[in-house]
């Protein structure tokens, strides 16, 4: 039984999309949390149990190659038996509908795609995807490839002899420069951006929603915390992704 709040804001949500041209989503870790994904901050984040500047970092990557391929395997292996949950379906299935236009991601795993998204934009690159750590050679491969040799001998690109990495955007690195200005171009041809799962605190994807507004959109949150966007955003839903998604796209389909 969800109270009459949640039940308003639910309403307030679907009257909004309802209503907006032209809706963008920015998505973060905690989408993908119900499909039994940790969220990096956060009651049970991975951060509560690793160090950020010891894994995620090319500095880390340099020193300890190794424990960074390890904690990656492991980050692999999780989100590639995972499937995607209601909230993502709800989400794909409003895209199909016409309702939103996009999702701006700042997750890597692949969980909004499968489950029907088609127009994704990922701000901080793909688990799915190996790259390599040398800059100036563009090889790539997917994971699922390599992933079975990595506990015997550390993965070497087959071009230049460089050691191969994931296809995440680590901290202190630049974000993709395409996906990035698509990001902008969605949020500012956006009258809605629904932002969801995301504690909002990773630059530049936490102002992105900002974007919307100065240029007289909304913002619409929906998470079970308060965020560093919830002080400006027009409606903040207090909820789980996947109950307030599903129900968000049950008053859309009824009107
Ligand atoms: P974050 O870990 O900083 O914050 C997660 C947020 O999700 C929190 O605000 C939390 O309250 C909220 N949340 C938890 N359960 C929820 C639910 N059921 N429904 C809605 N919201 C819920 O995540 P972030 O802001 O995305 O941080 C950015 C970094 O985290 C990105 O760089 C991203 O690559 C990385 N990340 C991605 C994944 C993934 O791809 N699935 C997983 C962990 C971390």
């Amino acid at each position: 039984m969800r109270g009459e709040n949640l039940e308003k804001e639910i309403e307030r949500v679907a009257f909004e999309i309802k209503n907006s041209p032209y809706t963008t989503v920015l998505t973060g870790a905690g989408i993908s949390a119900e499909s039994g994904i940790p969220t990096f901050r956060g009651k049970n984040g991975l951060w509560n149990k690793y160090r950020p500047e010891e894994l995620a970092t090319p500095h880390a990557f340099e020193r300890d190659p190794r424990l960074v391929w390890e904690w990656y395997a492991w980050r692999m292996r999780l989100v590639f038996s995972k499937e995607p949950n209601p909230g993502h379906k709800a989400l794909a299935e409003m895209e199909k509908i016409g309702l939103v236009k996009s999702i701006i991601t700042q997750n890597v795993d692949d969980l909004h795609e499968r489950a029907g998204s088609r127009n994704v934009i990922h701000l901080h690159g793909e688990l799915k995807e190996v790259i390599c750590s040398n800059r100036s050679c563009d090889y790539k491969v997917e994971a699922e490839t390599i992933l079975n040799e990595i506990e015997k001998k550390l993965p070497t690109c087959p071009e230049c002899g460089s050691l191969l990495r994931p296809g995440v955007v680590w901290f202190g690195e630049s974000l993709p420069t395409e996906e990035l200005s698509k990001a902008f171009q969605e949020a500012e041809k956006s009258e809605v951006i629904l932002v969801i799962g995301t504690s909002a605190v990773v630059q530049p994807a936490a102002s992105i929603p900002l974007i919307t507004k100065r240029k007289g959109g909304k913002i619409i949150e929906i998470n079970p915390d308060t965020t560093s966007l919830t002080g400006v955003a027009d409606v903040s839903v207090r909820g789980g992704a996947g109950e307030v998604l599903t129900a968000v796209l049950e008053v859309l389909k009824k009107d």
